[in-house]
């Protein structure tokens, strides 16, 4: 199948093969034809598949027919993040060289101002996260009443993210008989039911989910040391021998492991910028764009700042700590191996971490080779909690498998509930609103957006190492020291003096007692 069969425009045919794309992915095979003929479409279907150009091709097609009206767009396209509406618009650049169409995006952390004066002279194509499309409908800047075509992305992260009342009321505010694309990677009972209140007799078009979709990428495990300065020793000589490394991202459970990756691998003078949820939107905007025009090789990011968005051409994958959820899994290793290309996913292991390990083998239905040794199981994760590491003769010593904090807090491995502390803590809180989840919608995206604050709102709210020396009062006794101070002065590794913050336990970073 070529391109030249789908019914596009010749202008469309042009910018695509400037593109260098020799034939449609299947999602665009299928779903092409039935844009063209304005059918409704329900699209299942990943992020990955070429899923974008699915809808930007035929659109553009069409919308060679026509002109914009002040304030009334032509067509809208939802996107649950900026980044995914800024990806968005970069596809109608691209593929629409050869056109002279008005293209808005309305998304926060953009001054109201500057969006306002670009509808008001027309948009043809308008690309919007739904609290800030809301707000200029509600402000009267905007009426959806012009709308042909409706697109509404990744409609499961929409749900997740809490965004399907928005949805919802801006589906009443478009016309009935407009056209409707609707894209999701899954169906769960929500989205069905949305589907059959907003699609009309909608042609289903689905591809392969990306979990049986890894023959071209070669995927590893590889033992990693338990602490963090030992996994990201494994990790710099995983990179240093990776065969045909163009590029890669490295995905991290954690946005702080984010940060500190990030400042290891920069003392070791990669080349490198990170992407997480506490980076304010234009350096995460700059961060990409680097390592997306090649000026970068690596990518440390975190499973929310990095989900959806669009970086071609990745050589590896390096999942610096096992993802708790399998599907994450899927997710990052699909980020190589695209569109017929090879690619190559290594994961980093601990003895903890074998149980996800037999979970992600389930998902994808095949075992993943070991680069050499697997860790021994570690059965003291599974069996309660773990004694602290003890950084020297003089710390205090509890009972074992009782490892509590200077509060009597369980240390390590488990917290009260019984629940793994990894687990409870931080998957990283969601970024650009994600958070929002459950919560009534009013509180959340409007104020936030408006103000282009809403970053602030997601910082990272993991207990910070409580370090008691610094409070009035506790550094007044008799020769005490910091273990903080302690280890910094012992630790001859070579990258623990800057971050020991973040991997010493929180009950060494307080003062102790030493006998004169
Ligand atoms: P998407 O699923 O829309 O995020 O697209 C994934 C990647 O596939 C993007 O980098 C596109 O540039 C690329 N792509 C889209 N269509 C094609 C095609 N027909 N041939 C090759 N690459 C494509």
């Amino acid at each position: 199948m070529s391109f030249a069969n789908l019914g596009l425009s010749e202008k469309v045919l042009d910018a695509v093969a400037s593109a260098g794309y020799t034939a449609p992915t299947p999602i665009q095979e299928q779903a092409i034809p039935h844009v063209l003929a304005h059918r409704d479409v329900l699209g299942i279907a990943q992020t990955g598949t070429g899923k974008t150009a699915a809808f930007v091709l035929p659109m553009l097609t069409k919308l060679e027919q026509g002109r914009a009206r002040a304030r009334m767009p032509r067509t809208l396209i939802l996107e649950p993040t900026r980044e995914l509406a800024a990806q968005v618009e970069e596809s109608f650049i691209k593929y629409g060289k050869n056109h002279k169409l008005n293209v808005a995006l309305l998304i926060g952390g953009v001054s109201f101002g500057n969006q306002d004066t670009k509808l008001t002279r027309g948009v043809d194509v308008l690309i919007a996260t739904p609290g800030r499309l809301l707000d200029h409908t509600e402000r009267g800047g905007l009426l959806l009443t012009g709308v042909e075509l409706l697109v509404i992305d990744e409609a499961d992260r929409m749900l997740d993210m809490g965004f399907i009342p928005d949805i919802e009321r801006i589906c009443k505010l478009v016309p009935f008989t407009r056209q409707t694309l609707f894209f999701t990677a899954t169906m769960p009972p929500e989205i069905r039911r949305i589907t059959e209140q907003f699609l009309h007799n909608p042609m289903k078009v689905e591809v392969t989910r990306a979990a049986s979709t890894v023959d071209t990428i070669t995927q590893g495990l590889v033992k990693a040391g338990r602490e963090p300065h030992d996994k990201r020793e494994v990790l710099r000589r995983l990179i240093r021998q990776a065969e045909g490394l163009k590029n890669a991202i490295i995905f991290c459970n954690r946005k702080r492991e984010v940060a500190t990756l990030y400042r290891s691998l920069l003392r070791h003078k990669f080349s490198v910028v990170a992407l997480h949820g506490d980076m304010d939107q234009s350096s995460r905007m700059a961060a990409l764009d680097q390592f997306r025009k090649n000026e970068v090789t690596l990518l440390v990011a975190s499973d929310v700042a990095a989900r959806g968005l669009d970086i071609p051409d990745v050589s590896h994958v390096f999942n610096f700590d096992v993802p708790h959820h399998a599907d994450d899994y899927v997710h990052r290793i699909g980020r190589t191996g695209r569109a017929g290309r090879s690619g190559t996913a290594l994961t980093l292991v601990t003895g903890a971490d074998s149980k996800a390990v037999a979970a992600i083998e389930k998902l994808i239905g095949r075992t993943i080779e070991w680069h050499g040794n697997p860790p021994a199981d570690d059965l003291a994760e599974d069996d309660g909690p773990r004694e602290p590491v003890r950084m020297g003769s003089r710390m205090p010593r509890r009972g074992r498998g009782q490892a509590q904090d200077g509060e009597g807090r369980p240390a390590r491995g488990r917290s009260r509930d019984g629940q793994p502390r990894d687990r409870q803590e931080s998957r990283e809180a969601p970024e650009l609103g994600q958070e929002r989840g459950n919560q009534p919608r009013a509180a959340q995206d409007r104020g936030n957006q408006e103000r282009g604050t809403q970053e602030r709102g997601n910082r990272d709210k993991a207990p910070r190492p409580a370090d008691d020396s610094r409070r009035p009062g506790r550094g007044k006794r008799d020769a005490t020291v910091t273990p903080l101070e302690t280890a910094r002065r012992r630790a001859s590794r070579d990258e623990a003096p800057d971050d020991i913050e973040n991997w010493l336990p929180a009950f060494l970073l307080r003062p102790v007692r030493v006998k004169a």
